[in-house]
């Protein structure tokens, strides 16, 4: 099993929150899809693997139209192993959900749509810079599932600065109310340099407030449970049947292949990582020259990966596993670390599983800082 990522670094304006690589000039759009089906070809060697999924992520994605993206499909198709039963996400806004928009991603062979809604709240839609409005949000739901698709997951954030909790919890009824079976649902941060940054620096906007960002993550929680969605990984939440497979294989240390500027790739051990340029990913790709830098992945990081991505997950750490792959002083380093966690509740073992119980699930990101092994 492996998975290919195509990032697709456009976007119609800049969210305030978003560090992601993008641009907001189209200009280029011609040229990187020809440098996507390039490095397509080019890298089919590196995964021997059948393909189960097909993300398109960015930026955005569906600011591609219907032939650009059978091109880049169609690309991956020629070029490697691609599973029957493959799933294939589109990340995608509602502004841009047009009914002939999602007739062109079902011709593609797209089977699950990303959407980013972020809120169904037009005042906090505004201050995050969306391009849409809360209307577009309902009715782009509306209209997928309307065109037939099931394998629907949308996006929310919560704890930002104009985010009230009766807003919250109406924002977490439309789950419901659509009947979505998928939510992923993260609490906003405020990252260097983005626009956020500087409203709340200049005092535009107040400071995140911590306690409310818990009681709106217990919300989340206790919600999403009512609605009968499982909290498979921190911050995902999803119908049986419906988890994401990508993003779990990413969690199981699966391999997977990004292709585009900035995407990251995990391969025969190795972590490699696009050049986050556009012009220099296109030039470099039309003359044949290096548009990645790559390293191999030693123990310790291997360690650290595996017990970051695992223990925010239903599947959880296994004991197993790690004596099988990690040396005795790792071993031994979890186990002491561990230790405190399991006797003050934060932590469940089951076997030879070990998972976060509810209230860990508050602590998550502080447990696994101190099994790090540094
Ligand atoms: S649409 Fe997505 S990638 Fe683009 S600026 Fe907004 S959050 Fe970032």
């Amino acid at each position: 099993m492996a998975g290919i990522y195509i990032h697709i670094p456009f976007c119609k304006q800049s969210c305030n929150y978003c560090d992601f690589h993008f641009s907001t000039s189209l200009k280029h759009k011609n040229d990187l899809v020809q440098s996507l089906v390039k490095e397509i070809e080019l890298r089919k060697s590196a995964l021997t693997q059948e393909v189960n999924t097909i993300y398109l992520g960015g930026g955005t994605p569906s600011l591609l139209d219907g032939d650009e993206l059978k091109l880049v499909i169609g690309a991956i198709y020629k070029n490697y192993n691609v599973a029957n039963n493959i799933e294939l996400t589109l990340e995608c806004n509602p502004d841009d959900l047009t009914q002939q928009k999602l007739q062109e991603l079902k011709d593609s062979g797209v089977n699950r749509l990303s959407i980013g809604v972020q809120s169904f709240d037009n005042e906090e839609l505004k201050f995050f810079n969306r391009a849409h409005n809360s209307s577009e949000a309902e009715s782009s739901i509306k209209r997928s599932q309307d065109l037939g698709f099931e394998n629907i997951t949308i996006d929310l954030i919560y704890g930002s600065p104009l985010l009230t909790d009766r807003v919250w919890l109406e924002n977490l009824q439309k789950v419901n109310d659509f009947r979505v079976p998928h939510l992923s649902a993260y609490g906003l941060t405020v990252e260097p340099q983005t626009k956020l940054e500087q409203q709340i620096k200049t005092g535009q906007f107040p400071n995140l407030d911590d306690d409310k960002m818990i009681a709106q993550f217990k919300m989340l929680i206790e919600q999403t449970k009512q609605f009968g969605l499982t909290q498979y990984e921190v911050s995902n939440f999803g119908k049986k049947g419906f988890y994401s497979q990508h993003n779990s294989n990413y969690w199981k240390g699966e391999e997977y292949l990004g292709i585009g500027p900035s995407a990251h790739s995990f391969v025969t051990n190795k972590r490699i990582w696009n050049v986050s340029n556009n012009i220099k990913y296109i030039n470099a790709l039309s003359k044949n020259e290096t548009y990645f830098e790559e390293e191999l992945i030693d123990e310790k990081t291997a360690f650290n990966e595996y017990v970051l991505t695992r223990l925010r997950t239903i599947w959880g750490v296994d004991t197993d596993y790690l004596s099988n792959n990690f040396s005795e002083e790792l071993n031994g380093h979890f186990k002491k670390e561990v230790q405190p966690y399991l006797n003050s509740s934060y932590l469940q073992t089951q076997g030879n599983k070990i998972t976060l119980t509810q209230e860990g699930i508050f602590i998550a990101d502080k447990i696994t800082s101190d099994i790090f092994y540094v």
